[in-house]
């Protein structure tokens, strides 16, 4: 079968590697230079998109922030999946939270803001600490805003004024205001349903983020009762969506209850792990979801955690010599802060990860991997 993917960055590469086998033939658009690419090779493939969305049997996305155009001729085709309005839900946060409010989901307390008078009233109504996302374009912690104080009020509102002035959006921006969750941790759920509705999640994945960009996911065995929670949420935004493929929930976990964070229509970065750790990795399950083909086991088969190599374009070699440690390249520039690559790390117990986490740690420099000492501390409590 022949599979288009609608983005062509490194979840198409690697779509496109775990394909291979069941002898899925992946193409990407890549929508900064409009052309269909290898999305292994980066070579052009020389058709353009109508062309290319004729070829296809299948068409997704690896990335929620297609232009609408883009989405609504590939939905015209009938070979879309999931739909365009999970990839839109995905990509605008006042539609994700409609979602999530449609499909019953805990989420934290939001207001809509466009005006001035929206975000004073937001301020009074869901109090401070607030958190003010941008609806449109927003990922990794970027076009957000965090308001402690009402004496900072004025100057963020004229911040986010600014933004909104700023960007080059064809679609209207708004700003979500969330009320600040003092969470616990960061955990999320990756999952897949095919298109008679079956689906299957993976373990709940801890999430440690660094200045609001995903650093390090561990998968560990146990949490039956998070894990129940979490994929009830995961059935109840899938089914809502009619979703088929992939699909990603992060969630902010306060005591023993999960809140939604957001959704990622796609394969997402906290379930990379799955390479080294699951039965069947996230890649190929979204590729069998979308093709019609069997959804494969999702077990945790080892403790295995991942750690994101982000703006560096090199590490130590000899990282290969640990025992079940895997090295995972993009193949892209080098930019400050880019998700580069990442570092699967497996074991037979979590004691034994921890070990070998130790071992790794010391090819890591601490200056471009900052969170690992949290993280080996955090494996040390889980043992
Ligand atoms: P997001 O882009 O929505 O995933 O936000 C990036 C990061 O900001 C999250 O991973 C959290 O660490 C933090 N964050 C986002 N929303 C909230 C919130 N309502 N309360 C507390 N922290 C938040």
């Amino acid at each position: 079968m022949k599979v288009l993917v609608l983005g062509a960055g490194q979840l198409a590469r690697m779509m496109s590697l775990a394909g291979t086998p069941l002898n899925l033939k992946v193409s990407a658009y890549d929508v900064n230079s409009d052309t269909i690419v290898d999305p292994v090779t980066q070579l052009q493939l020389g058709t353009g998109l109508a062309q290319a969305i004729a070829n296809a049997d299948v068409i997704t996305s690896e990335f929620e922030h297609i232009p609408y155009p883009v989405q609504e001729l590939c939905q015209q085709s009938g070979k879309f999946l999931p739909n365009s309005t999970a990839i839109k839900a995905g990509g605008d946060r006042r539609q994700e939270k409609q979602l999530l409010d449609k499909a019953g989901v805990t989420n934290a307390a939001y207001k809509i803001v466009v005006t001035e008078q929206d975000f004073y009233q937001a301020i009074e109504q869901l109090g401070l600490p607030l958190v003010l996302k941008s609806a449109l374009a927003g990922y990794d912690g970027k076009g957000q805003w965090r308001l402690k104080t009402q004496a900072d009020a004025q100057a963020v509102w004229a911040d986010i004024q600014q933004f909104m002035a700023g960007a080059d959006h064809t679609l209207p921006q708004a700003i979500v205001a969330e009320q600040f969750v003092r969470f616990d941790r960061e955990v999320s759920l990756v999952g897949a349903r095919n298109q008679a509705g079956d689906m299957v999640v993976y373990p709940l994945t801890e999430n440690h983020h660094v200045a609001g960009v995903l650093a390090v996911s561990l998968a560990l065995p146990g949490q039956q009762e998070l894990q129940q929670q979490a994929k009830q949420m995961f059935e109840a935004v899938a089914t809502a969506l009619d979703y088929v493929g992939v699909l990603a929930l992060e969630f902010f976990q306060v005591g023993d209850t999960l809140l939604v964070n957001e959704i990622a229509p796609r394969v997402h970065n906290s379930g990379h792990w799955t390479q080294q750790g699951a039965d069947t990795c996230q890649f190929e399950n979204h590729l069998r979801a979308v093709c019609g083909l069997p959804l494969g086991s999702t077990a945790l088969v080892r403790p295995t955690l991942m750690v994101n190599i982000l703006g560096e374009d090199h590490v130590s070699p000899a990282v290969l010599s640990l025992p079940s440690c895997h090295l995972h390249w993009y193949g892209k520039g080098k930019r400050p802060g880019r998700k580069m690559g990442h570092i699967n790390l497996s074991a037979a117990s979590t004691s034994e990860l921890a070990q070998r986490f130790d071992l790794l740690r010391q090819h890591l420099p601490e200056q471009e991997f900052p969170e690992l000492d949290l993280v080996a501390a955090r494996l040390k409590q889980l043992q």
